[in-house]
């Protein structure tokens, strides 16, 4: 088991760890190895990060995994109905998938997530998520609240994936196996983005054969590159943005994600802007806004959610470090489920004119 390779740092690229801990009385498998169980895992919030490899993983195991559907009106509105007005938008979006699961799957995958770098943390809301879902979403089937610290070393770790697996299997060589071909997911999964320059959607459907990658670079002549920086499950979730992405590009501009640049660029652009690294997301906000301030792109729109206290703070340290440098337009976007389409539509038209100017000064 020692020699077992948990999930380790994520922003390495290498994989999340996961450890599990025994959620809400589950009963575990016990001698036939053969059932097949429904595993449901919410499209939202870390998603985004890690889906192949948790697919990988609960599939190498038998079970079969069960995703929500893209976000839309009426599970925005559950999820919201379901929280405490003051939660942040993601996590209201996270409850509406989570209930929108229940009936359809034998346990719910919602691991408690503190630490996936030493030193270097989440925010409360991911720890807390298992909790939030027992009590908002009584209906919810058993949930998998798989705890995942790094702090606690290797063999923390190691038993903690070994108490997930345990859900499928009792065959420790099955739990490995499985570990090993989810971290290789994993790593296949971050490579394939930032070399082909892929955001989540288009690389978990090209890794599943289930759809054409979308060309979302495709389209020739466009004048205009812009990064867009923030958390996936912000940038991805064409609901919840109100299709950022897509608009961005209907206005004849070219759209750079976090995810398209290797995990190792976007950690030394983290260091260059703050000497070190506080919350785990520092890399897909921090990082990345630094990382393409030096490069050839003409603007940067940072995406963040209200009522956020990560992302205000992150967002003011990138407006400080582009303001001292001189250094490419940068632009916060806060959004919220009120935020209507057409003041986001001006704010970008406004924000893409200024540097169709700047550019052809
Ligand atoms: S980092 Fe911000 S947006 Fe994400 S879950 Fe925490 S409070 Fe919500």
């Amino acid at each position: 088991m020692a020699a077992l390779n948990c999930f380790p740092v994520a922003n390495q690229g290498i994989g999340a760890p996961v450890t599990a801990g025994m959620g809400g009385g589950l009963a575990y498998c016990t001698g036939s190895e053969s059932m097949s169980v429904r595993v449901g895992i919410p499209r939202a919030l870390l998603y985004y990060q890690y889906f192949p490899m948790w697919k990988t993983f609960f599939e190498t195991l038998g079970a079969e995994t069960v995703v929500s559907h893209t976000t839309t009106k009426a599970v925005l509105a559950d999820g919201a109905s379901r929280m405490v007005a003051e939660t942040c938008l993601p996590v209201k979006v996270f409850c509406g998938h989570a209930a929108a699961l229940a009936k359809d799957c034998d346990y719910l995958f919602i691991p408690s997530i503190r630490s996936m770098q030493p030193r270097v943390f989440n925010c409360s809301k991911f720890l807390a998520l298992p909790d939030m879902i027992k009590a908002t979403v009584p209906e919810a089937p058993p949930i998998l609240d798989t705890e995942v610290d790094v702090n606690q070393g290797q063999r923390g770790l190691c038993l903690s994936v070994y108490s997930l697996a345990r859900h499928f299997t009792w065959n420790p060589l099955r739990a490995r196996k499985a570990t090993e071909r989810a971290l290789e997911a994993h790593r296949k999964y971050r490579r394939m983005m930032w070399q082909k320059k892929l955001g989540p959607p288009q690389a978990i459907a090209e890794m599943d054969n289930t759809a054409a990658t979308e060309a979302r670079h495709a389209a020739s002549g466009l004048r205009l590159k812009v990064a867009l920086v923030g958390h996936p499950y912000l940038i991805y979730d064409d609901f919840v943005n109100h299709r950022l992405a897509h608009r961005l590009e209907a206005l004849g501009a070219e759209v750079y994600t976090p995810e398209m640049a290797s995990p190792r660029e976007l950690d030394a652009a983290v260091s260059k802007v703050e000497e070190r690294a506080y919350w785990t997301y520092e890399s897909e906000v921090v990082g990345a806004a630094g990382y393409y301030m030096e490069k050839d792109v003409d603007g940067i729109i940072g995406l963040a959610s209200f009522g956020c206290g990560p992302d205000s703070l992150m967002t003011d340290v990138v407006e400080h470090y582009g303001r001292q440098r001189r250094a490419k337009p940068f632009m916060c976007l806060t959004i919220d489920e009120h935020s209507g389409e057409a003041g986001l539509l001006t704010r970008l038209e406004a924000f893409l004119d200024m540097l169709a100017r700047g550019k052809r000064r």
